[in-house]
Formats: C-alpha cells, sequence, structure tokens
C-alpha cells in the first residue's frame, strides 16, 4: 500500500448545498414533514454533488466524511462511541439520537454548542467522564468512503483527531478528558483498521488544538497518541492536519512520529515555513501546504503562493498543495453572485474558485508550468476614501480617552436618576412572524419603504408600551429593523458588499451571510437615529441607543487584507463615533455599543494577544470616546468565560458593562472587582438561550450573591443577551419577575 498522497486537496468543503438544500430537509424532518429515507436521499445527493465537483475540478486527492447533519465534532463523538448515556437512554434511533445531542429533547438539554477556535462555526462539545467507553462506529465514515467508490471516487475519510478531540471536550464528572487519550487511541486503532479494511489509503485527522499554546503534556500526548496509531499494521497512511495558525512545539513532536504526511496551514501561520525549515530531515513526509485561505473569500496570489510553496518542495520530498483550513468557512460558489460590484467579483474566490486554485498551485509547485495569473491589482480608487484615511491619520490618543469615570458617573446619575439595581435589557425583543414578513415583502416589492417605516414604528411602540407597563428603567426600542446586528449596519456602510447567497454554516441548521468589506468604511447617513428618537419621544424613561461595535462588526465579515484590521476597526470605529454623536445630539442619553465577539476573535496564543486586545480595544474606545461625560456608554459582552479579557473589559472604559453570566453563575463578578473594575456591571440574572422562566425568588437570590460582590449603585438587572430569539408571554413573564426582584432588593 503505497499510494502517493496526491499533489492538489481541500481539507474539507461546504456541506449545506449551493441553496442551503441541507437546511431545508433537516429542518423538514425536524418538522416531521419528510422521514429519515427522504432526508438521507437529499444528503446522498449533496455529498456526491461535492465529490463529483471536486473530481472534475482535478483536484486528486479528495475528501470524505466532510458532510454532516450538523456538525463534525458531534460525527467523530459517535464514530468513537462518546455518546452520553443520557442520551443513549432515550431508546431513540440512531438518528434521533444525534439529533437529540444536538439540538436537545424536552427531558434532556442539548451539549453545548461552542465556537470552533477563532471562527463563526460552533461546534457541539462531547462530554466524557470516566465512565465513557470508547468503541469504533465508523458507519458514517465508511458509508461515504462506498457511496464516493461506488461513484468511481476514491476518497480520503476526515475524522477529529484524537488528542483535539478530548482537548475539545468537556468533563463532566470534574475529571480531564485528556487523561482518557490512551484509551480513546484504541478505538481509533480499531477505527483505522476497519477504514483499511474498506480499501481506504488515506485518512485524514484534524489537530487544530495544537495550533493554540498547549503544555508540554499535551504535546506529548500527541506524539504518543501518533506513534501507537502509526506503529498499528492494518491501518490507512495517516495525514495529520493542522489548521489556523502555528503549530509551534507540536510540529517537532509530530514530527517524530511515523504519520504519512502533516498539513500546516501557511495562511494563518507563516511562522510554520521557519518550524519547519529549523527541523531537520522529515523522514520521507509529505508536507501537505495550507497555501489557499480557507477562511476568507479573497483570491489568492498565486504567484507569491507558489513561491512559498517551492520553499516547501525545498524543505520535503513530497509536498502536495491544500486550502489552509476547510472551505466551511466560505461560502460555496461565486460564480451565482450576479450583482457583485464587478471590481469586486474579480478579486473574490469562494469555496468552488478555491478547488480552482489549489489544482493550479498543485502543478506549479510540482513542475513549475503553469501559467499562473498575476496577483490581484491594489483596489480601486473608488474604494478609496481620502477623508476616512485623513481623519484616520490625524487622530490622537485624545480621541480614545473619556473624562474621569468618577465624574462620569455623577453627571450622568445628575441627569438619569436611576434607581439603585436599574433594570434594563440587552437591546432585542423577540423578532415576530410578522417582521420578518415585513422584511420579506420589501424584498419582494410588496411593502415600500414608508409602509415599513409604520411597521416598525408600529413595534416600537408596542415595546415600548410593555416597557413601560413592565417597569424597567432604561428601556430599548426593540432592535425590529434588524435583520442582523451586523448584516443592518454593513448594508448602510460604504465600503460593505453583500452576496446574494453567500451563505457560511454557523451551526447545524442555521447559516449566515457574512457582508464583504473590501474597501474604506464611511457613514453616508445616520443609521440609527431615526429609530432610537422615535422611540424616546414616547416615553419620559432614557431609552438606550444601540450599536453593533467595531470589533463585532469585523469579526462576523469578512475583512479585506490588503490592510491591517486594526485600520478596518479604526475606520468602522469613526462610522459608530460619528453615529453616537448624531445620537447624542438628538437626545439619546445612553448608548449601548455591543461587542459580543471581542473574545471569540481573541488570537489562539497568548503572544498574539496584547496586539489584538490593542486595537480592538482602542477601537471600541474610538467608536465611544467623543460622547460628553453625561452621556452613558454601554457595552454588552456575550459570554462568560472571560479569562485573560478580564483586563481588556475594563480598558473599554465603559460606563456600564452587561455580560452574561446567568449559566456561570455571577463568578464573573468576583474577577471583576478583583481586576479593580470600578464602574457599572450587570451580571446576566436570565438565561436567555432556554425558553425556561425564572422565577422571581431565583432572581433574587441571584442578585443577593451580586450585591456581595457589586455596590448597588453600580449593579444592573438585566437578562444574559438580547431577546430577539425568544417569545413574549416568556418576554413578558420573566421581564416582570427581574423587575420585581430589583424591587424586592431595593427594599431590603
Ligand atoms: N443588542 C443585541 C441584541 O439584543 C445584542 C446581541 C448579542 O449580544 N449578540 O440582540
Ligand atoms: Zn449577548
Amino acid at each position: 500500500m503505497s499510494t502517493p498522497f496526491g499533489q492538489s486537496t481541500v481539507l474539507g468543503y461546504p456541506r449545506i448545498g449551493g441553496d442551503r438544500e441541507l437546511k431545508r430537509a433537516v429542518e423538514a424532518y425536524w418538522a416531521g414533514r419528510i422521514d429519515a429515507a427522504a432526508l438521507e436521499e437529499t444528503a446522498a445527493g449533496l455529498r456526491a454533488e461535492v465529490w463529483r465537483t471536486l473530481r472534475d475540478a482535478r483536484l486528486d486527492a479528495i475528501p470524505s466524511n466532510t458532510f454532516s447533519y450538523y456538525d463534525h465534532v458531534l460525527d467523530t463523538a459517535v464514530a468513537v462511541g462518546a455518546v452520553p448515556p443520557r442520551f443513549a437512554r432515550l431508546g431513540l434511533s440512531e438518528l434521533d439520537t444525534y439529533f437529540a445531542m444536538a439540538r436537545g429533547v424536552d427531558a434532556e438539554p442539548a451539549l453545548e454548542l461552542t465556537k470552533w477556535f477563532g471562527t463563526n462555526y460552533h461546534y457541539l462539545v462531547p462530554e466524557i467522564d470516566a465512565g465513557t467507553t470508547f468503541a469504533a462506529n465508523p458507519g458514517k465514515a465508511l458509508g461515504e468512503v462506498a457511496q464516493a467508490g461506488a461513484l468511481g471516487i476514491a476518497t480520503r475519510p476526515v475524522l477529529v483527531g484524537p488528542a483535539t478531540f478530548l482537548l475539545l471536550a468537556k468533563g463532566t464528572d470534574g475529571t480531564d478528558p485528556f487523561v482518557r487519550l490512551d484509551d480513546l487511541v484504541e478505538a481509533y486503532g480499531q477505527i483505522l483498521a476497519l477504514l483499511a479494511a474498506a480499501g481506504v489509503a488515506w485518512v485524514q485527522l484534524d489537530e487544530p488544538a495544537y495550533v493554540a499554546d498547549r503544555t508540554p503534556p499535551e504535546i506529548d500526548g500527541l506524539r504518543r497518541a501518533y506513534t501507537r496509531l502509526g506503529q498499528l499494521r492494518d491501518r490507512p497512511r495517516l495525514f495529520v492536519a493542522t489548521y489556523f495558525g502555528d503549530l509551534g512545539d507540536a510540529l517537532p513532536a509530530l514530527l517524530r512520529t511515523p504519520v504519512e504526511a502533516i498539513g500546516l496551514d501557511l495562511v494563518a501561520g507563516p511562522r510554520n515555513l521557519e518550524r519547519l525549515a529549523a527541523s531537520g530531515p522529515l523522514g520521507g513526509k509529505t508536507i501537505v501546504a495550507g497555501l489557499v485561505d480557507g477562511h476568507n473569500v479573497w483570491r489568492t496570489d498565486l504567484r507569491t503562493a507558489a513561491v512559498r510553496g517551492a520553499t516547501v518542495s525545498a524543505l520535503a520530498d513530497h509536498v502536495a498543495v491544500s486550502t489552509s483550513c476547510s472551505l466551511l468557512h466560505v461560502p460555496v460558489d461565486l460564480s451565482v453572485e450576479t450583482r457583485l460590484d464587478p471590481a469586486l467579483h474579480e478579486r473574490l474566490a469562494f469555496a468552488r474558485q478555491k478547488v480552482d486554485e489549489v489544482v493550479l498551485l498543485g502543478r506549479a509547485v510540482r513542475d513549475g508550468t503553469a501559467h499562473l495569473p498575476p496577483a490581484p491589482a491594489p483596489i480601486p480608487a473608488a474604494w478609496r476614501d481620502a477623508s476616512v484615511r485623513a481623519r484616520l491619520a490625524a487622530l490622537t490618543p485624545a480621541d480614545r480617552q473619556r473624562g474621569s469615570a468618577a465624574v462620569r458617573a455623577r453627571v450622568q446619575q445628575e441627569r438619569l436618576r436611576l434607581p439603585d439595581l436599574p433594570t434594563t435589557t440587552i437591546g432585542s425583543f423577540p423578532q415576530t412572524p410578522e417582521l420578518r414578513r415585513a422584511r420579506a415583502a420589501v424584498r419582494a416589492g410588496g411593502l415600500d419603504a414608508a409602509g415599513y417605516a409604520d411597521r416598525m414604528r408600529e413595534e416600537i411602540r408596542h415595546v415600548i408600551r410593555l416597557q413601560e407597563d413592565l417597569g424597567l428603567d432604561v428601556l430599548v426600542h426593540g432592535e425590529p429593523e434588524r435583520n442582523d446586528m451586523v448584516q443592518y449596519f454593513g448594508e448602510q456602510l460604504s465600503g460593505f458588499a453583500a452576496t446574494e447567497r453567500g451563505w457560511v454554516q454557523s451551526y447545524g441548521s442555521r447559516c449566515v451571510r457574512p457582508p464583504i468589506i473590501h474597501g474604506d468604511v464611511a457613514r453616508r447617513a445616520p443609521m440609527t437615529v431615526e429609530w432610537s428618537t422615535y422611540a424616546q419621544s414616547l416615553t419620559r424613561k432614557p431609552v438606550k441607543g444601540m450599536l453593533t461595535g467595531p470589533v463585532t462588526i469585523l469579526a462576523w465579515s469578512f475583512v479585506r487584507t490588503d490592510q491591517p484590521p486594526a485600520d478596518t476597526a479604526d475606520q468602522v470605529a469613526l462610522a459608530l463615533r460619528d453615529e453616537c454623536a448624531d445620537l447624542e445630539a438628538a437626545g439619546i442619553g445612553v448608548i449601548q455599543v455591543d461587542e459580543p465577539a471581542l473574545r471569540e476573535t481573541l488570537p489562539l496564543r497568548e503572544a498574539d494577544r496584547k496586539a489584538y486586545l490593542d486595537w480592538a480595544v482602542g477601537a471600541f474606545r474610538l467608536a465611544t470616546g467623543g460622547v460628553a461625560d453625561g452621556t452613558q456608554i454601554h457595552t454588552h459582552l456575550c459570554y462568560s468565560e472571560f479569562g485573560d479579557v478580564i483586563t481588556a473589559i475594563d480598558a473599554l472604559d465603559a460606563d456600564v458593562t452587561s455580560i452574561e453570566a446567568a449559566r456561570s453563575r455571577l463568578e464573573i463578578l468576583d474577577d471583576l472587582a478583583a481586576a479593580g473594575h470600578g464602574r457599572g456591571v450587570g451580571p446576566g440574572v436570565w438565561d436567555i438561550h432556554s425558553p425556561r422562566v425564572p422565577s422571581r425568588d431565583e432572581i433574587v437570590a441571584a442578585l443577593r450573591r451580586a450585591v456581595a460582590a457589586v455596590p448597588a449603585q453600580r449593579l444592573w438587572v438585566n437578562p444574559d443577551c438580547g431577546l430577539k430569539t425568544r417569545g413574549y408571554p416568556e418576554v413578558e413573564a420573566a421581564l416582570r419577575h427581574l423587575v420585581a426582584a430589583a424591587a424586592e432588593l431595593r427594599g431590603a
């Protein structure tokens, strides 16, 4: 068995289909409109289409098992027998057990969902405990290999590797899942034997966890795992793929194992190349060079990439070219986009186009004869905005600096006259089917702008009336006009483009269409002032203006790479700064700038974090630093494990920070106190991610714990995130309890 690896490959391909066929089929199955056989038929069709596309593009190493009904980490959990007993005991079919783990059922909450490294993809967190018995169950991988084989296409099945699998898992009994590595490796060994018996020549095991900082025992675990798997006699050849950054010390460790191929991300991990050069002889291993960016939408500068490929060639006996990571993170096909500016269109490459790039580069690295097109030209003058550039160049540190926080607090209190433990919400109220229908009607031409605005005002009236009735202290307009908290701004700022069908899977059947930031960003006109001032005109209570922060706007968009992200973030920040000024001038005294993504784009390695936090915090401060002392700036961060972001929260210098804490039992407050945070803080006391309505007593208990860490003057009472996914009955009931709980504590 010595099938060579091939010359060109991708680490994975979008599985949702060009028209989100998978989303529709899976949701139809959940709703009971189609049966399992019909779902499987759609799935088989989508898989076949991907394999044929890759083969017809002349990719010569084609992956399989990259399809998933929901998530590839969950698929791997099933393949190694790690189905938690709480689901196994439901007695459902294999497919329904799978969906129960993904989505929960009445009796059992789903597995936790969390971000896949620095991307907007979310995976399901495997649950492992000392009693988990691993067992090989690679039916899905074998099925895909057989299906592709029947089409005449030999494929390389992909699984999450054992070390990364455990590093991503959660120990449900307090033990560290990683201690189970040797057991798990045995199960992988059995899977490899079954794959080999099915004629599989190569298998891909993904170990992206090693581009983050890892302890020496964790790195040694990686070495041990692949030494063991490499020693097995009945196995396919092993390709260990890594992506999203530099492998660091894990590279020499992997090189010492008998694996036949190692994949390195040379886009997000340029230092991999130096490390490889310093590694000495590679012992005949194939290096799979990730030269085409799988995480962004720009065309590759093929000539520069080919030079990098040639450098790898000089170091390794065998080199193949691949995408830097799975193409899961980019839209399927650029050719269906008909409305993009041609100058933008010609600079882009989606998954299908990236496959062609990989094939071209594979040939260039092999025989250097491919005729490679020149690098994309610098951005056209029309995308540059001289006034934005001049403003950026003229910025001084004072632009990111507000006055003393203590003075601000006093002036704001004189103006707002809020009680202790003021109550508020995070911004959105339920996005009802009627609101979505109104937006669809606008797109379809059945509702004009004036009619739409009427509908939105009607909703705002309803939301304001409800909040007054509930007795909340700082009101919101409810964000009915926002399809999405980033897209809404992207549609109004210059420098952004929207795609028609550029869907990317976010989790399960949920897909997003991230905007593309291609040029200088500038605000054409006020973006939110009309809605906020309308809401304020309906009440004497303060209405909070609502903006999405620069870091989050970047994190949930595809961002230009011809300038540092810090510059793009500052351009967005200037647009938001102008928006803040207009809101302030229109009489809005409280403005919230949401940064839910601040932590998710935190670099995976500690050494890169300071530089990131400097520009991220700097952009937030630029956006918010222009308002008067009497204008209260709020921010909202939607996660609960902050780690070393704690000091960054303080550095944002917001007057009030609301955070997700309902699930993490408010420990964050002690951390903030320890970090010396002396401004307002609103730990979420209602977990809006669940339909459960918290009782008044529960909220009282949470608040009692909170006042032990934060004085009542600085403690805000709010849910832990926006309410857009909830229904009105639960929202009303929960907010009533929340207001009553605050009142009880004030009286105490
Ligand atoms: N203001 C937004 C909302 O309430 C914040 C959403 C978020 O944190 N992701 O929906
Ligand atoms: Zn949130």
